[in-house]
């Protein structure tokens, strides 16, 4: 049997802790992967030398996942082709606004029989639906795309504090190969085969809208953009902190965003989603884990307490990460509103105002 050649797509603060579970388990599985990975690195200069050369010397990317070694057979390439080139299984672990060009530049440069997985938190909104980006992914390089997502907190995973993760793939044989890929003993993975209510439970944080993120985002990425769903649940997490509100007041937050999140999949996924699927890592786990954690909410607990705008403090407080979805709360308002249903989701509708209408914050816990 020949080895899977591993390829990982992205570097950002994910993707650098991945690389470090990969890196270690394609070392553990010898038998089942090639040692070396490339991994996908979006070039750029950090104290004036290449981000790659630094990766590559020092084992370490110290712009997005600073003081954790990488293990040494991970080999950052700037070349997206080069980097994918006869890979079989591949990765994709870049920001959800990015994958489309990404995906373009590689198509024809996989192994025939390539299969791939997406960590991304992402869904797309066309005009004229929903679109997860697994099917992104299979229609653009024609190979079937998994999913992985959970309540992983990067810079958590990478010092190796104990979490699980979901894995949703149909194909049990393959499933069985990602789950080698990814799991350890700090990294506990679960395997089911509801790819798509995976990827709906974290991308119910990043849910693509279109036009007027493309200001933002001016071409080559002329495609329509993901956005942040659950931007709006946990900027009402991060505002209840920035208002000082307790542990309760949060729960309740987190509550009725599960309950907004497993609408909207019941009203565009329909039966395509099981409901178990929200109580593994990827749903309940992850809303927890974001809404005391993440950096959407860090930002969201900022902008009460600063008043600075959300694009400016994302530049302030992130170095380069990406907050999944700064306008997201105006292009789901308009995804929502050209359906005549924002009423239906009040906790989004109510993040909407106070975000873009000047409304109180105070409104998050009074007009839910
Ligand atoms: P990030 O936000 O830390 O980093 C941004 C990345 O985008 C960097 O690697 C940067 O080089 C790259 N980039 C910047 N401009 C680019 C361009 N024009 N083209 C391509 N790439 C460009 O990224 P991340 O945290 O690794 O997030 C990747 C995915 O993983 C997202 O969908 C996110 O929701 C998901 N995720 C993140 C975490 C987390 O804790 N960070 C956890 C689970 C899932
Ligand atoms: P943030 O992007 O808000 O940091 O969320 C990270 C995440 O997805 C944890 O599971």
């Amino acid at each position: 049997m020949s080895l899977e050649k591993v390829c990982i797509i992205g570097s950002g603060n994910w993707g650098s802790a991945v690389a470090k579970l990969i890196g270690t388990n394609t070392q553990r599985h010898g038998n089942l992967f090639e040692s070396s990975v490339r991994q996908w690195v979006f070039e750029e200069k950090v104290n004036g030398e290449n981000l790659t050369d630094i990766i590559n010397r020092e084992h370490e990317n110290i712009k997005y996942l600073q003081g954790i070694k990488l293990p040494e057979n991970i080999v950052a390439v700037p070349s997206v082709v080069d980097a994918c080139k006869d890979a079989t299984l591949v990765v994709f672990v870049v920001p959800h606004q990015f994958v489309r060009g990404v995906c373009e530049q590689m198509k024809g440069h996989l192994a025939p029989n390539a299969r791939a997985i997406s960590l991304i938190k992402g869904l797309e909104i066309t005009s004229s639906g929903t679109r997860l980006f697994s099917e992104e992914i299979e229609r653009i390089l024609n190979v079937p795309c998994a999913a992985l997502s959970g309540a992983n907190i990067a810079d958590e995973v990478a010092k190796e504090k104990f979490c699980e993760s979901t894995i949703g793939c149909p194909n049990v044989q393959d499933g069985e190969l990602f789950y080698r890929l990814f799991d350890t003993d700090y990294f506990r993975i679960n395997v089911i085969q509801d790819h798509v209510g995976v990827q709906l439970c974290g991308a119910l944080k990043n849910v693509v809208a279109g036009k007027n993120i493309m200001t933002l985002y001016p071409p080559p990425q002329t495609q329509p953009l993901p956005l942040s769903l659950s931007l709006f649940l946990l900027v009402g997490a991060g505002f209840t902190d920035g208002l000082g509100y307790g542990s309760n007041t949060k729960a309740a937050i987190i509550r009725r965003g599960l309950m907004e999140m497993r609408k909207f999949g019941q009203m565009f996924f329909g039966d395509m989603v099981q409901t178990e699927t929200f109580f593994e890592s990827c749903g309940a786990a992850d809303l927890i884990t974001t809404c005391s954690g993440g950096r959407n909410r860090k930002v969201a607990e900022a902008f009460v307490t600063t008043g600075k705008p959300i694009d400016v403090l994302e530049k302030e407080l992130l170095n380069g990460q990406k907050l999944q979805g700064t306008l997201s709360a105006a292009e789901v308002h308009e995804f929502l509103s050209a359906r005549n249903m924002t009423a239906e989701f009040p906790l989004f509708n109510t993040v909407y105002r106070i975000v873009f209408e000047n409304a109180p914050v105070e409104c998050i816990v009074r007009d839910i």
